[in-house]
């Protein structure tokens, strides 16, 4: 027999099991029901693919005894089972993504012991810890010549050794803390009790759970029931089953089709972000079913990438049951019905924002960002995910809008969609950019989002409105009075901007006068398809060499400095005002946030300037 330490995030989640004041602690044993559940389909699927495995599958089965005198409660299952090795990687250590995240939410909301916390997470086995305070697993794997005895209080440490006699599957054995109905812990022994858990939460588990002989789940799956049967807390606790979420869904979405390829879909959208919703390893929730049996998790044929939080099942009646991902590819019929999946899950989000508009707004919040990625992914779809998508806005600092709410209210005359994108509200709202559309009363899609640098650039328009960057290109607001009177006043300033032009060569590509500042003295802007700096800060943090990007120069010509520059170069000055221009250039990058290639040598250009006022 060896003992050993469990890994320090594992000890760490076992502490809170322990110490857990979840109000809910019935919850143990639809995890340990699940896992049985999870182990039965994994054997069947494996006795499939691997004909030399020796294992009976006849009566694939769930069991479930209480020992009222010795105070234990046992979940067997003759399902996959587990090597030494499964039960030190799988029991002895975390892998989730989200871990680290999860511990260090828990330790900030220390008093309610991650309470709530526990539900978003999902601890599946270590709940058993709420409940009990030993815990012994015993189980064997098909090929595995013997089995494993596995034991734990749930402090530091666990004993593993080798059995003989160990029969095929896995068995958990609960040796039970007392029972205290003050602090919510019920008699679990009690077959009313369990048989009463069971019903709740894992009725429609495919394989049968038995107590005292007797089957105690009805094993009908809930989309191939009447959606009129089906109550709001039996899908809730699907959903949690499949999702690890123990939060309830925002929405539940229904989907049949009957014809030459049937199939029924049961999909869910979460209250809540999955922790690795933005991870590299962040899985798609979607599984597969043939006809009622369980073939693959993670079904990415199914769902797109950019809808990677929506969780559920697909059963289709006419596949193998030994299908492939390589087969499920190359399906003409797989294709069709994914195309079918995701026009409805988007038309259901947009039928959200009409009924439910706050519950539209929640899931927006938490998905939103990832939604997105659809616009570049995803183009036969552009459109209607278009429709979903809101964005912060000047027109309001706390509600985002929708883009029909924007175009409902462009002015007169207004052509484009105006937006800026940028690193944060405050900076865009501040940036030179924006002065002359606020002044004009113009309303900017203010977009902060990393994916939202990608998808303008991809986006031509929305409803006919072409988007238009406020801080790239000619912005035209300007009535025909305006515009004669810039022309006269952009030959006025010709030979100066000529001049600045040769002057600034290496940065800039043009020097023009603007239409877009009232207070600034000059900005900086780019064409029609540079890329903006943010963007190019985010290919620089990811190590990507850029070409040096040439944007313009655009000056105030109302504002003092620039009319000053103006009459000096006009009496005919030129060496101080190199430095002057210098100068106008530099503060038309830092209003922006952007860099300046030598700030060094622009702070020695303004204390020389301030010196001067002395
Ligand atoms: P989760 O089920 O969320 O993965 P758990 O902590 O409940 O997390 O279980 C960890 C892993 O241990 C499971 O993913 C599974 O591989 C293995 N496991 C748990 N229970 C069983 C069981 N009854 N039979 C076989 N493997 C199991």
């Amino acid at each position: 027999m060896e003992t050993l330490e469990f890994q320090s995030e594992a000890r760490q989640l076992l502490q809170l099991m322990i110490h857990s004041i979840y109000s809910n602690k019935d919850t143990f044993l639809r995890e340990l029901v699940s896992n049985a559940s999870d182990a039965l389909d994994k054997l069947r699927l494996e006795s499939f693919r691997d004909k030399d495995m020796v294992v009976d599958t006849d009566d694939l089965h769930i069991v479930i005894e209480s020992d009222p005198a010795q105070r234990t409660l046992t979940v067997r299952d003759n399902g996959i089972g587990m090597t030494r090795e499964d039960v030190v990687r799988l029991i002895g250590t975390i892998a989730k993504s989200g871990t680290a995240e999860f511990l260090r939410k828990a330790k900030e909301q220390q008093a309610g012991a991650g309470s709530d916390l526990i539900g978003q997470f999902g601890i599946g086995f270590y709940s058993s810890f709420m409940v009990a305070d030993k815990v012994t697993l015993l189980t064997k794997y098909p090929h595995a010549e013997k089995g494993v005895r596995w034991e734990s209080t749930g402090e530091s440490t666990y004993t593993i050794e080798d059995v003989d006699d160990a029969p095929q599957g896995t068995s958990v054995t609960l040796h039970l803390k007392p029972s205290d109905d003050e602090d919510q812990l019920p008699d679990y022994t009690e077959p009313a009790k369990i048989r009463e858990i069971v019903k709740r939460y894992s009725d429609f588990i495919t394989w049968p759970v038995r107590l005292g002989g007797e089957e105690i789940n009805s094993r009908k799956a809930l989309w191939a029931r009447p959606a009129s049967e089906v109550t709001e807390e039996e899908y809730a606790e699907f959903y949690r089953h499949i999702s690890h979420d123990w939060n309830a869904p925002l929405e539940t979405i229904r989907m049949q089709a009957e014809g030459t390829f049937e199939y029924q879909a049961l999909l869910f959208l979460p209250a809540q972000a999955p922790l690795d919703l933005f991870m590299r390893d962040g899985k798609r929730g979607v599984q597969l079913y043939v006809k009622r049996v369980f073939i693959m998790d993670d079904c990415a044929e199914l769902m797109p990438e950019y809808l990677r939080f929506v969780k559920g099942v697909v059963d289709a009646a006419d596949l193998s049951l030994n299908v492939s991902r390589e087969i499920l590819q190359q399906d003409r019929q797989i294709q069709l019905m994914r195309r079918r999946l995701v026009k409805k899950v988007l038309s259901s989000i947009k039928a959200l924002m009409g009924s439910r508009p706050d519950d539209y707004a929640k899931l927006w919040r938490e998905v939103g960002a990832a939604l997105k990625e659809g616009l570049l992914s995803d183009a036969d779809n552009r459109d209607a995910i278009l429709e979903i998508c809101s964005f912060a806005s000047t027109h309001s600092a706390e509600a985002p809008t929708t883009l029909a709410d924007y175009v409902s209210r462009m002015k007169d005359g207004q052509e484009h969609i105006y937006y800026m994108t940028g690193d944060s509200r405050t900076s865009v709202e501040h940036s030179p950019h924006m002065e002359a559309l606020r002044a004009k009363g113009y309303e900017v899609l203010i977009l902060t989002d990393p994916i939202d640098e990608m998808w303008v650039d991809a986006v031509p328009a929305f409803d006919g409105r072409q988007f238009q960057s406020v801080a790239k290109g000619q912005v035209d607001l300007e009535t025909e009075e305006e515009k004669s009177a810039a022309k006269a006043k952009a030959e006025e300033f010709g030979d100066l901007l000529t001049w600045l032009q040769g002057l600034l060569e290496e940065n800039v590509k043009e020097v023009r006068l603007s239409s877009r500042l009232t207070t600034s003295p000059a900005c900086v802007v780019g064409d029609a398809h540079d890329i903006t700096p943010t963007l190019e800060k985010m290919y620089k943090a990811m190590g990507q060499e850029l070409p040096k990007i040439k944007r313009i120069l655009e000056l105030n010509p109302s504002h003092p400095l620039v009319e000053g520059l103006h009459k000096a170069f006009a009496a005919g000055e030129r060496d101080a005002l190199a430095d002057t221009a210098e100068l106008v250039y530099g503060l038309a990058l830092l209003a922006e946030g952007g860099e300046l290639a030598d700030p060094s040598k622009f702070v020695k250009l303004v204390a020389d300037r301030v010196q001067r006022t002395f």
